[in-house]
């Protein structure tokens, strides 16, 4: 019998509010001046009452919403004591046994392979607590500062059942829950920022037996979760594979080496002595009977967009002829690029839809995302709005320019703006299909390239190919190159 892995995953995520979880000072995560947005409730001075943020539990509400959570009628708040330097309370304000959300699940619904994608994570919670400060190390390693700005920060955590089996499983549930809280807009997620972070617990064992758990803590990418995963259940295999006992640990990832290491033992579980917050007040969250309580569930549950798997089946059956809708799906900003290219095409009424939207999806999940993820343009800078974006391709579609014409105006178009017609217009891209056009040219470069002629009569082909490219590039791509090659043909016969 071979040893079977069980995982379970913790993801905290901060919330995109507008201030802090129990002040008024601002949450803003760009903050780049440290210790600027702090007062003296987030600094925990003595005498100061913290005061409970709506928002943030309504977006944790909503989240447990999506998962189809059981939202308990009352919740509560408590404190989990411990010191650390970057938590100034010497507590931090979390929920222990009254989370806002109790059980739920996700399917790995960003999987390629359909029985995967069908796959339920169960859920354990979801609860919602403060952040801590950020420490930051000195080069020297002499010194240690202390920035607060993060401080108070509303920061939801989520934990699922020991359910998942390897890494990948792990990487398309972080990648779907990622993209559930983008589509809510209660969280920005972006795990090399920090503001998504995930902790893995994971043990093998034979006859469904649970092994010695093994913590994996601080993975910022989704590379690092599946791989570390992975990388953790080899190394286990092989330890208990020779008969020796897994070490109870926390163990890091070394992004470069790919491999887990020792941070420290874990002695015994650790005592937070979690009692009540006495601060803040009990909360009645809704009533069955909608008489009383903070929230209205049937109201939060209308103001729900539609889910990301909900889109995922309707985009789906709308363009069955496209082959990885998940290039589209898993990132929603693309995807709602897409979406509007679409009514953009709907408003003109093409009679050739179909070839449209393919080549707007090719252009938007190899050119633009390309460009997205290669850093050299963010969303926050791109020039390009679908409405231009749509006008392109329909030129690429009636045949009017070429299709390495179309690839530098989208550039020229992503980077600076402006409209189509112009771009081509001003850089000569139309199109020549006239043949009397592009004879002088032909003519031009035969005269020009006596070598390459006497070569392609002997019977070079790649000759040809030279003569078309020289052509083209007089032409800044705007010729048709098979149309070039049967001039130069016909001229050189
Ligand atoms: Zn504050």
């Amino acid at each position: 019998m071979e040893f079977e892995p069980t995982i379970g995953l913790e993801i905290h995520a901060e919330l995109k509010t507008k201030t802090k979880m129990f002040c008024d000072c601002l949450n803003n995560p760009e903050e780049k001046i440290a210790n600027k947005n702090i007062c003296p409730i987030c600094l925990a001075h003595p005498g100061t009452l913290p005061v409970i943020n709506k928002k943030a539990l309504e977006q944790v509400i909503l989240v447990g919403l999506s998962l189809n959570s059981e939202i308990p009628e009352y919740s509560k708040f408590d404190r989990k004591n411990y010191f650390y330097p970057d938590l100034p309370k010497g507590y931090q304000i979390s929920q222990y046994d009254m989370p806002l959300c109790k059980g739920g699940e996700l399917s790995l619904f960003l999987s390629d392979d359909l029985e995967e994608s069908k796959k339920n994570i169960k859920i354990t919670r979801v609860h919602l607590e403060e952040d801590t400060g950020k420490l930051i190390h000195s080069k020297d390693k002499q010194s240690t500062l202390i920035d607060f700005n993060r401080a108070g920060v509303p920061l939801m955590e989520l934990v699922t059942e020991p359910v998942i089996h390897n890494g990948k499983e792990a990487r398309l549930f972080a990648q779907g829950l990622q993209l559930l809280l983008r589509t809510l807009g209660v969280s920005e997620a972006d795990m090399e920022r920090g503001q998504m972070r995930c902790e893995v617990n994971i043990s093998l064992a034979k006859n469904k037996k649970l092994g010695t758990k093994v913590e994996i803590k601080n993975l910022n990418s989704f590379r690092a979760v599946e791989k570390s995963i992975d990388f953790e259940i080899q190394r286990q295999k092989e330890i208990l594979e020779k008969g020796e006992k897994v070490v109870q640990e926390t163990r890091g990832w070394d992004a470069e080496k790919e491999i887990t290491y020792s941070q420290r033992l874990k002695e015994e579980a650790q005592d937070y002595r979690y009692f009540p917050e006495p601060d803040l007040p009990r909360l009645h969250i809704y009533s069955k009977d909608k008489s009383d309580g903070l929230f209205n569930l049937e109201e939060l549950k209308k103001q729900m967009p539609e889910l990301p798997w909900e889109r995922k089946v309707r985009i789906t059956k709308s363009y069955a002829f496209l082959k990885n809708i998940n290039l589209l799906i898993q990132d929603e900003k693309l995807m709602n690029f897409f979406e509007q290219v679409i009514r953009e095409f709907d408003e003109v009424g093409l009679n050739n839809k179909e070839k449209a939207v393919s080549l707007a999806y090719n252009y938007l999940t190899s050119d633009l995302k390309g460009l997205m993820e290669s850093g050299l343009i963010t969303w926050e800078k791109l020039k390009i709005t679908p409405q231009n974006f749509s006008r392109l391709i329909i030129f690429l579609c009636d045949d009017k320019i070429s299709s390495r014409a179309g690839k530098d105006i989208l550039a020229e178009m992503i980077k600076r703006g402006g409209i189509p017609e112009d771009i081509i217009k001003s850089k000569g891209l139309e199109k020549i299909s006239d043949e009397d056009q592009l004879k002088s040219i032909i003519l031009e470069i035969v005269k020009n390239n006596q070598k390459t002629i006497e070569d392609y009569k002997k019977g070079k082909e790649n000759a040809l190919q030279f003569l078309v490219g020289q052509a083209m590039t007089k032409t800044r791509g705007a010729a048709d190159p098979k149309l070039l090659e049967r001039l130069f043909k016909k001229q050189l016969s």
